[in-house]
């Protein structure tokens, strides 16, 4: 029974004890008309993903189902995929010139637009999710990006996390660092720069054609996500050797972005709503892929897949590498002011996670994918 039915049912009875009651009602019935003055608002959201992906698509549609529910149906946020309002990567730019109200994206995709974009998103060797969402919410992430997405016209959110992802599908065994020599590989962003300067011919083919790029042999090798998105494409069809960890992308977090005049156009109630639904979806979507990953890995052994970890020269050349591109870029002072915040909290984070949650993973649940156990 909502409160105000259960104060007009409690209502009728001996005048003094109805005073107090009848004096709550006035509150409860003072707040009313403004309540109903409420406006209803309709807001686009263009997402850089394709809807067959649940897991990360779906985050639009938490964010969307939960504002409704918590202003009663008055603002309405409606999430298109990739390609239906805009194309993905220019999800940014209409949600800046105020096309759509707002989006749904990697903020590593618009790199060219900024270099420090990557660090709402991820860096190889970087943050991961639950590291990254400490930095956001109780670091100086969120200001340190927001201060970067002020020149969009732009207000970001945290809206979601893969996890740390998987190293990606080879079409032979990597043993060394020579073996990654003149090997064509499917990867984006920075990860791909750091492969570049490992000797590995780099391709940045979207989602939906690397399938058929591996089966006719014009790569030999791609990354995508992880064992349920992976799975999806079909991957294991055609190669069984399988690598982890993703070093390049070992947290990323996807954000919604918002027009600044539409959400300065908002009333409070209505901001309040949006932000506890994308904090929301902020943290289903790495439940979800937590829940989704590890049946699927299981499926994609039992298929007869080999799991790998990278050999440790592989992943100590990619860091030294990494170290190195991410200092070419810090001679632009933006750039350097978040990046040296960045790297003061990932000294810490790296020691705390190195303590305790590291010794109990290791020991616990360390040894489970590893070759032995596949
Ligand atoms: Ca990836």
């Amino acid at each position: 029974m909502k409160r105000r039915d259960f104060l007009s049912v409690a209502a009728p009875g001996p005048q003094d004890a109805l005073a107090p009651e009848t004096a709550a009602d006035q509150v409860i019935t003072g707040q009313a008309p403004a309540v109903q003055t409420m406006p209803r608002i309709m807001w686009r959201l263009a997402s850089s993903f394709p809807n067959g992906l649940d897991t990360i698509y779906g985050a639009a549609e938490i964010l969307a189902g939960r504002v409704e529910a918590l202003t009663e149906g008055r603002f309405r946020i409606r999430s298109y995929p990739a390609g239906e309002l805009v194309p993905a990567l220019e999800v940014l730019s209409a949600v800046q010139n105020g096309t759509i109200q707002m989006g749904h994206s990697a903020s590593y995709y618009f790199q060219g637009r900024n270099p420090a974009l990557v660090f709402d998103c991820t860096i190889p060797f970087g943050l991961s999710a639950r590291q990254l969402n400490a930095w956001f919410y109780y670091g100086d992430g969120l200001a340190l990006t927001r201060e970067m997405f002020a020149d969009f016209n732009v207000i970001n959110f945290p809206g979601g996390n893969t996890g740390t992802q998987m190293g990606g599908w080879f079409r032979r065994e990597i043993g060394s660092l020579q073996d990654l020599r003149g090997l064509k590989m499917r990867i984006p962003g920075l990860g791909g720069e750091v492969m570049n300067r490992l000797d590995v011919t780099v391709q940045v083919i979207p989602g939906g054609e690397i399938y058929l790029a591996l089966e006719r042999g014009a790569i030999d090798a791609t990354e995508w996500v992880g064992p349920y998105d992976d799975e999806k494409l079909g991957f294991q069809e055609i190669v069984k050797d399988y690598y982890y960890p993703g070093w390049w992308e070992p947290g990323p977090g996807l954000s919604f972005y918002v027009n600044r005049d539409a959400w300065d156009a908002l009333p409070s109630a209505y901001r309040e709503a949006f932000e506890t639904a994308a904090a929301e979806a902020n943290e289903h979507m790495l439940a979800l892929y937590d829940a989704r990953n590890g049946p699927a890995l299981r499926r994609l052994v039992e298929g007869g897949v080999r799991l790998h970890p990278f050999p440790e020269e592989v992943m100590a050349a990619a860091r030294q590498i990494t170290e190195e591109i991410l200092e070419e870029s810090a001679s632009d002072p933006a750039y350097r002011k978040i990046y040296t915040a960045y790297k003061a909290w990932r000294d810490d984070a790296y020691r705390w996670f190195g303590a305790a949650e590291l010794a109990y993973g290791d020991y616990v649940f360390g040894s489970d994918a590893s070759p032995g156990n596949a």
